[in-house]
């Protein structure tokens, strides 16, 4: 009853509207010729208008709403990332993901229709397939036991184990990704506890853990290799579960790894477990029945770890915290953040003072930083004041106290105010530790947020950083005694990470061959028989 008093009360007006406007249109309509159908358009706009006056809808608001909408669009755009994510996760559980745009600079590389579509996909597969699913439960939890023929064939799964640093097990994992997207594979990971704080679940309504119950948490010298399947090229039928391992010392199976053959082979057998510490996603490309997938989701071939590496890598939201502590107290305010990643892996080999002054001489030939003014504390110059913020991130203390003191006890010739942060000193490497990876992922994470970036050469760590940046850093020169090169450091060309040890294998004419010589695969510019894939 209610309801239908409601209406009526509601009719009143527009029969009012009707009433004065009929009469207007149809002379309206006389004098010019309109057609019936624009009267009743006509109609319709005043009785909209008219609608939006009796309820107090003003235009100005009206035009807020849009703009607010377009806005909203935008910043959905942003979060988003044009696509790439989804939206439908529980906001509290990954605050990273709804978060990082107000931190990152907006990407100018966006993901192809395709790769979205595979993307759908991919997550849709992972739902029906992932853990506590009818399959996962046959293949997977059961484990090598189950019986071949009983089994879905829908569910096929790769699954990914950790080993050395992490800049090396996030080349290799988005590697593993694009593997299992190539090859409707399910990926799973096996994290210890050293892996588990670091990420949000990127896929929805599902996990890529790998449960602890599950027998491919086993030793991984149980499982029989790829090797033998390779080099025989046969398949034994009652293979339910294989190991490829793709180590870069590992020769044998990463020549092999890209020969259709062999891939066709792999097709059939429900569970791979996959170990590599390279980013081996060139040699995805050079298998050709994965090719014109691969061209189709990539039409820019330098984007695919900065696209796959945001897809995939979240920042738990212990880690976040941490991002955003370092970044509101040290790198917000200031006029320009300067990023530089110091990585030695000798100690003894390389003096201090010769890094120290490589990294400033580089700083400076490019404009990065000011020159100082040693002779005299008064300023030379009369530009501006503005501060700078370099984040230093090592292993090492040194490397951060010296350059603070170096720029925080000279002036500039500019004036510049220079502030040096390093967030961490660890002193050793521990990959096996939990919090030790929080805090090199946040400084990854952190190297990426900043307006410049100077790397390390041949360094994962620095890989990671500044592809998920989006950046193309200045890379220091290695150094052999203490001989600083002429050119400190160089710009990279290219974005995606170095394949370190690839393959030199042709699987056709059964010889050696330097694939940088042939397809969309250059030499990398830190490291001269590694090898990178990039745009024709
Ligand atoms: P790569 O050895 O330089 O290729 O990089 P990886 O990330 O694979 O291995 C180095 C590991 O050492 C990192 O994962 C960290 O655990 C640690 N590490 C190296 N450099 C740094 C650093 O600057 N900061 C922090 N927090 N850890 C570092």
């Amino acid at each position: 009853m209610a309801s239908a008093r409601k209406g009526h009360k509601s009719f009143k007006p527009l029969l009012v509207v009707a009433s004065i406007t009929f009469p207007i249109l149809i002379i309206f309509y006389v004098t010019h010729q309109n057609s019936i159908f624009d009267i009743f358009q006509d109609v319709n706009l005043m009785i909209e208008g008219f609608h939006n006056t009796t309820t107090n809808i003003s235009e100005s608001v009206v035009n807020k709403d849009a703009k607010n909408n377009t806005f909203e669009d935008e910043k959905n755009d942003k979060k988003l990332f044009g696509g790439l994510l989804v939206s439908s996760f529980d906001e509290a559980s990954c605050i990273s993901r709804f978060q990082s745009y107000l931190y990152r600079r907006p990407s100018p590389y966006k993901p192809s229709e395709y790769l979205i579509s595979r993307l759908r996909n991919y997550e849709s597969l992972h739902q029906s397939c992932g853990p506590h699913t009818k399959s996962y439960n046959e293949i997977i939890r059961e484990g090598a036991n189950f019986s071949k023929a009983g089994v879905d064939s829908k569910c096929k799964y790769l699954v990914w184990t950790a080993i050395e640093g992490l800049g090396n097990r996030m080349i290799s994992l988005v590697s593993t990704f694009l593997y299992a997207i190539l090859t409707d594979r399910v990926l799973l990971v096996r994290f210890e506890n050293d892996m588990l704080d670091l990420f949000c679940e990127p896929f929805p309504n599902s996990s890529w853990l790998l449960p602890k119950n599950s027998t491919y948490w086993n030793d991984l010298r149980q499982f029989k290799t790829c090797e033998n399947v390779f080099e025989n090229n046969k398949e034994n039928n009652s293979h339910t579960v294989l190991f490829l391992d793709l180590m870069n010392n590992n020769v044998r199976v990463t020549n092999r790894f890209h020969c259709d053959q062999n891939q066709d082979l792999l097709q059939n057998i429900p569970v791979v477990i996959l170990r590599s510490n390279e980013y081996f996603v060139p040699s995805l490309f050079l298998t050709s029945s994965f090719r014109q997938e691969f061209n189709k989701m990539f039409p820019d071939k330098d984007t695919t770890f900065h696209l796959l590496g945001r897809y995939l890598f979240h920042p738990s939201n212990v880690v976040w915290k941490r991002i955003q502590n370092v970044y509101d107290s040290h790198l917000a305010k200031e006029n320009e953040r300067i990023g530089l990643q110091i990585r030695i892996y000798n100690t003894r080999q390389t003096p201090e003072e010769t890094i120290i002054n490589e990294t400033i001489s580089c700083l400076q030939q490019n404009k990065l930083l000011p020159q100082l003014n040693i002779q005299s504390s008064m300023s030379l110059n009369l530009e501006k004041n503005t501060s700078k913020a370099v984040l230093v991130v090592s292993l090492y203390s040194r490397y951060g106290e010296r350059l603070k003191s170096i720029y925080e006890n000279n002036t500039s010739l500019s004036r510049e105010v220079v502030k040096v942060y390093q967030p961490s000193h660890e002193e050793h490497q521990n990959s096996g530790d939990n919090i030790h990876n929080i805090k090199a992922w946040s400084e990854i994470y952190l190297l990426g947020l900043c307006d410049a970036l100077i790397t390390s050469p041949t360094s994962t760590f620095g890989y990671v950083a500044h592809s998920l940046g989006g950046m193309k850093p200045l890379v220091l020169q290695s150094i052999y005694g203490r001989t600083i090169p002429n050119l400190p450091c160089q710009r990279l060309k290219y974005m995606e990470p170095c394949f370190h040890d690839p393959p030199n294998y042709d699987c056709t004419t059964n010889t050696n061959v330097d694939f940088t010589s042939l397809f969309n695969l250059r030499r990398c510019e830190d490291q001269s028989r590694g090898m990178k894939i990039i745009n024709s």
